[in-house]
């Protein structure tokens, strides 16, 4: 338990790295005292905007910082983060968690040897309209996402499976809660020397489907999210923020028994009664919620202030890093 903010810092204030710092200097569980970057310049300037110490070593980091952002790129996440977790602090890391399951190992026993907290960016599990249906405890029987985007120039080092799809893939292990049984995937390099596109159809032990596409190199961009279980069917647009969530409606039985024996040449009922009485359409009210990489790091901090597991703990980058990695995988085996 720690009372009042954490003495914080943020590793690498690159593209993502700076919002994470300017984050961490709004949010009142945290005292940014420094921000590191190999890049001096770049340091330097969001040091000043941000009035805390600009370093270029991750060494020279004050010895009371408790808590740190590391949002290097992906190939440095294990060096930066291994020598910290060991001496205690507690860590953020961006996802993808590391560039192999080994190194991630490595990252995972590194925390537990310090006694530190490890949390991954796996920022979506904030958005709000996942939260709110997480919340609903439903169980997934399909799922379907859609993750498209328009080529960024940013994250050569890796494919769209560990680019994008990773986040679907954790989104869908966290949901579902059962062991992936058998795969099909397939996807293909079209303007880098890695698949830039790829879609998967997953099959749990538990009997959950869900099929999944990403891609890197799309003219619009598209993150839908799709989840039909027993209960309800929802549907959410992460680029909008909008939800909807459709259950039985006070009709659904008379419904069934109408459609069961329907009769064609009779009188057909409009499609409003589909949609206002055998079925119930909810849009979901996200308007007042903190945006995902606010909410991501204020869960991160309230972790450690509290001294709870993360929300996105070490294990599960691990998993959805071991799925992306047997995703990519077999889409390599059968290059076009
Ligand atoms: P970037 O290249 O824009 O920024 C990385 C910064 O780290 C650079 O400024 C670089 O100088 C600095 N750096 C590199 N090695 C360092 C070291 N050893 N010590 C200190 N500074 C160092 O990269 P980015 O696009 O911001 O990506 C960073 C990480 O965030 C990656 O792991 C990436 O996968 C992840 N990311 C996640 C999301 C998401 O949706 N959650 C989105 C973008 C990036």
């Amino acid at each position: 338990m720690i009372v009042g903010p954490v003495t914080t810092a943020v590793i690498g204030v690159g593209h993502l790295g700076k919002f994470h710092a300017r984050i961490h200097n709004e949010n009142p569980r945290a005292a940014l005292v420094a921000v590191v970057d190999s890049n001096a310049e770049r340091a330097g300037a969001l040091a000043s905007e941000l009035g805390c110490a600009a370093l270029t070593d991750v060494n020279a980091l004050p010895r009371d910082v408790r808590a740190v952002s590391i949002v290097v790129p992906t190939a440095q996440h294990a060096s930066v983060a291994i020598p910290l977790l060991e001496r205690g602090v507690h860590c953020l890391i961006e996802k993808p968690l590391a560039q192999s399951v080994e190194e991630a190992d490595r990252i995972l026993a590194a925390a537990e040897r310090g006694r530190a907290k490890l949390a991954v960016g796996h920022v979506e599990r904030f958005q709000p309209g996942l939260r709110k249906v997480r919340a609903m405890n439903l169980e997934p029987k399909f799922i379907e996402c859609h993750r498209l985007a328009p080529f960024s120039f940013r994250a050569l080092d890796v494919g769209v499976v560990h680019d994008l799809m990773i986040h679907d893939l954790d989104l869908i292990l966290d949901l579902v809660g059962s062991p992936v049984e058998s795969l099909d995937a397939a996807g293909g390099a079209i303007l880098t020397a890695s698949e830039d596109v790829a879609s998967v159809r997953l099959v749990f032990a538990n009997g959950a489907r869900a099929n999944v596409t990403a891609s890197r190199a799309s003219l619009q961009p598209m993150r839908r999210f799709r989840m039909f279980s027993g209960e309800a069917y929802v549907s959410l647009d992460f680029q909008k923020n909008y939800g909807v969530v459709i259950r039985k409606g006070p009709e659904w039985e008379k419904g069934r028994a109408l459609l069961a024996n329907f009769d064609p040449t009779t009188q057909a009922p409009g499609p409003e009664w589909i949609r206002d009485r055998v079925l119930s359409v909810e849009e979901l009210d996200l308007s007042d919620m903190d945006r995902p990489l606010q909410a991501e790091i204020d869960s991160f901090l309230r972790a450690v202030q509290e001294d709870r597991e993360p929300e996105v703990p070490g294990e599960d980058g691990r998993a959805a890093l071991a799925l992306a990695d047997r995703i990519a995988r077999e889409i390599r085996a059968q290059a076009w």
